[in-house]
C-alpha cells in the first residue's frame, strides 16, 4: 500500500520536535549537531530570536493580502536586497524552483521584446541543480531528474561543467542566457573558479547574452559574502535566490537589473503567495543579520577554522575521506568510503550531514555555529569515520 506521504523521499528514522541554534532535538531528548541546516535553509540556525520575533509579530498583525495590494514588508525586503546587490528589482517566490521558472521566462521575454524571438536557448552545465519544476529539471537535464517526465521543456543546451571550449562553441545567435550555480550544491560542492566566472561574464558581454546565476544554495552569506559571485568581482543580469533568505520560512526571489527585467511588465508574471507578509517579515530579519560586514567576517573566520579542522580529520582517516572543497561554510568532503555510509554513521554519532553527487558529504552548518560547536562537529565526524573504517 502506498504510504500516506507520497514516497518520493527515502527518509532517515530521526524525528525532530525542537531546534535550538545548531542543534536538533528528538522527543526523547536526543540532541543532534546539525551540519545540514535543512539543506542550507536555516542560515541562522533553529529558532533564532530575531526570526522568531519577526514571524510572531507579523503573525499577530497580518498573514496575507495577495499581490493585489501594497505589501509594506515586501517593499522593505526588496529595498534591502537591491541596496546590497547588483539588482534594481526583485520578484518574490516561495522556492528555488519557482525562481528558476521566472529566470527562464524573464530571459526569453527580454529577447522577445528586443525583436529577437529566436533567442530562446539557455546554456546549462552537467551536475547542476535548479529545482524540480518542469523548467528546473529541463535546465539541469540529468537522466536522474528527467527520466519518465518527458516531453521536457525545450530550449536548454547542456554542457560539461568546466569545458571552456565547448562553451565558446555552443554560443549561437539563438543563445539567450547562460545559467550556472557559482558553487554547485547538489552536484557535490563544486565551485566555479573566480577566473571562470569572470570569463563567463566577459563571454556574455561579448555576445550580449544574459548571465543568470543560481544562488539558491550558495547565496545569503553561505560562502562568506552576501552572494557568492561577489568573490569573483562580477555581477549577473538575473539571480535566483531561495533557501537561506527565508531562514526556514518558504521564501525565494529573483533579482535582476532594470535592463534584464525590462520585459516583465504588469500581467506577465504572478504568484499568489510570493512576497507574502509573513515570508517578507522573516526575510527582512534574515537580511538585517546577514548583510552585515562583521557578521560576514565571522562567517569567514569560522569557515577557516572548520576547514583547517577538516583537513586534520581527512589526514587522520585517509581510508574514509579524500579531500575538502567549497567556499565559506559551504563545504564538501569527497569521500573514499561511500558517502551515504558516512552520513548514516554520523546519525549514530548524532551529527547531521547531507550527501551530494560525486561521493561527497556536504557541510552546510548554520552561519551562527560557534567555535565550540565546530570542534564538537569535527569530533563527531571523527567518531563516524572511525565507525566506517571498522565496519
Ligand atoms: C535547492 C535548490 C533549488 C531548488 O529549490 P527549491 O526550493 O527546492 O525549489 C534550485 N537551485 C539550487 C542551486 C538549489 O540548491
Amino acid at each position: 500500500m502506498i504510504p500516506t506521504i507520497l514516497p518520493t523521499y527515502s527518509r532517515a528514522p530521526m524525528s525532530f520536535v525542537k531546534g535550538e541554534g545548531s542543534w536538533l532535538v528528538e522527543a526523547d531528548g536526543r540532541r543532534f549537531l546539525d551540519l545540514g541546516a535543512g539543506i542550507a535553509v536555516n542560515a541562522l540556525g533553529h529558532a533564532h530570536p530575531a526570526l522568531v520575533a519577526a514571524l510572531t509579530d507579523q503573525a499577530g498583525a497580518l498573514w496575507h493580502t495577495s499581490n493585489l495590494y501594497q505589501i509594506p514588508k515586501q517593499q522593505e525586503l526588496a529595498d534591502k536586497l537591491t541596496a546590497h546587490t547588483f539588482a534594481d528589482t526583485v520578484f518574490f517566490t516561495n522556492s528555488g524552483t519557482e525562481s528558476c521558472e521566472l529566470a527562464v521566462k524573464m530571459a526569453r521575454k527580454y529577447w522577445f521584446d528586443k525583436d529577437q524571438p529566436e533567442r530562446t536557448e539557455i546554456i546549462t552545465f552537467s551536475g547542476s541543480f535548479h529545482g524540480r519544476s518542469a523548467a528546473g529539471i529541463a535546465a539541469a537535464g540529468s537522466e536522474k531528474m528527467t527520466k519518465g517526465f518527458g516531453p521536457l521543456l525545450p530550449g536548454f543546451v547542456h554542457l560539461e561543467f568546466g569545458d571552456h571550449d565547448a562553451l565558446t562553441a555552443a554560443i549561437t545567435e539563438n543563445t539567450a542566457a547562460i545559467l550556472i550555480e557559482p558553487v554547485q550544491g547538489e552536484g557535490g560542492i563544486r565551485p566555479v573558479p573566480d577566473q571562470c566566472l569572470k570569463g563567463l561574464r566577459d563571454l556574455c558581454d561579448e555576445h550580449g547574452i544574459l548571465l543568470i546565476l543560481d544562488e539558491v544554495q550558495c547565496g545569503v552569506g553561505r560562502t562568506g559574502r552576501l552572494f557568492a559571485h561577489e568573490w569573483a568581482g562580477i555581477s549577473p543580469d538575473i539571480m535566483m535566490v531561495a533557501k537561506g533568505i527565508g531562514g526556514g520560512f518558504p521564501l525565494g526571489a529573483v533579482l535582476a537589473t532594470e535592463e534584464a527585467a525590462s520585459g516583465m511588465t504588469a500581467g506577465t508574471h504572478g504568484s499568489t503567495y510570493g512576497g507574502n507578509p509573513l515570508g517578507c517579515a522573516v526575510g527582512c530579519a534574515v537580511m538585517d543579520v546577514i548583510a552585515d560586514r562583521d557578521f560576514l567576517a565571522e562567517v569567514n573566520r569560522k569557515a577557516g577554522l572548520l576547514r583547517q579542522k577538516l583537513e586534520g580529520l581527512i589526514a587522520a582517516h585517509p581510508d574514509v575521506f579524500e579531500s575538502v572543497r567549497g567556499s565559506g561554510l559551504m563545504l564538501g568532503i569527497r569521500c573514499r568510503a561511500a558517502n551515504t555510509d558516512i552520513v548514516a554513521a554520523g546519525y549514530a554519532s548524532e551529527v547531521l550531514t547531507v550527501p551530494a553527487a560525486d561521493n561527497v558529504i556536504r557541510l552546510l552548518p548554520a552561519l551562527t555555529i560557534s567555535d565550540n560547536e565546530i570542534a564538537e562537529a569535527v569530533s563527531r565526524l571523527d567518531a563516524a569515520a572511525t565507525a566506517v573504517s571498522a565496519a
